[in-house]
């Protein structure tokens, strides 16, 4: 039962996400129960996915015009071939100071861009629900434009004595190839070639800690795919639902959308990318 529940979710919350498709209705989950069991396993591969961004259609998804993305790290399971995804050279790069700035395929590492700016990248651990890594090590990095936004919104919180932590940032696709090897049914894993908003370097999975890093409380952990999860889920503490606010206004503040069934997952509004293969050196 609890099996069959836990798959039922994670077969919605995979669905909705990899399809980057609007609005996508999460309606299940509410109607289940809510062991506590499953607060880790029913997640996310793409769950990022349904950005609440206009513009993300699957018709985003190929654009044929681009140059294509060099993929540094054949080592992953291979991605998809033809329509594929181009990784975006930064061009319209706004005039921000990084060193960090084009560095890598036009993406940005957040910590060379602010090292105040916490990691805990759960796919580069075997805690996520796979219970496999699946990254070989743990960066964070965006989309220049993105990035720049996210230290906005990560500045904003300093000023009151907290900051960000992340949990998930660009996703090659290689990566979500390698999620979908583990689970290679589009039922449950978006197919890599349909990616997420992860793999555009558009969109982040975080939270908010205090000066000593503690996490402040959500209500759930991150990767929790019950109702208690939803943004729209009111019957938490005060604080909880203080605190849920507080991450999302920021971050709206910063430029970044956010979705209703997952408090911690945020898309990059300001531009549109295409998917990316490039996967980042480890040292
Ligand atoms: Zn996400």
């Amino acid at each position: 039962m609890k099996k069959t529940y836990g798959l039922l979710v994670f077969s919605i919350m995979l669905n909705a996400c990899g399809a980057d498709r609007q609005a996508s209705p999460v309606p299940a989950p509410e109607s289940g129960p809510q062991p506590a069991a499953a607060a880790r396993n029913p997640v996310l591969p793409s769950q990022d996915t349904l950005p609440p961004q206009p513009t993300t259609g699957d018709t985003e998804v190929v654009k044929p015009d681009r140059p294509k993305g060099k993929p540094v790290k054949p080592s992953a399971p291979t991605p998809k071939p033809a329509a594929a995804e181009k990784s975006e050279t930064s061009k319209s790069a706004p005039a921000i100071p990084l060193t960090a700035r084009a560095g890598e395929n036009g993406f940005v590492d957040i910590q060379a861009l602010d090292a105040t700016i916490r990691l805990d990248i759960r796919y580069a651990t075997a805690n996520n629900f796979t219970s496999a890594k699946i990254y070989d090590c743990a960066r964070c990095l965006l989309r220049l434009e993105a990035a720049a936004a996210l230290q906005k919104a990560h500045r904003a919180l300093k000023r009151q004595g907290l900051g960000l932590k992340m949990f998930d940032c660009y996703r090659p696709r290689p990566y979500q190839q390698r999620l979908w090897d583990k689970v290679p049914n589009p039922d449950y894993v978006t197919p890599p070639e349909k990616g997420s908003m992860h793999s555009r370097g558009a969109a982040v999975d975080l939270t908010i800690v205090d000066a000593q890093g503690n996490e402040l409380d959500m209500g759930t952990p991150y990767d929790f795919f019950g109702r208690e999860a939803h943004y729209d889920y009111t019957r938490l503490p005060g604080k909880v639902l203080a605190n849920r606010r507080l991450l999302r206004r920021t971050m709206e503040a910063a430029g970044f959308q956010g979705i209703r069934t997952e408090w911690w997952h945020f898309s990059f509004k300001g531009k549109n990318y295409p998917l990316s293969d490039f996967v980042w050196e480890c040292d």
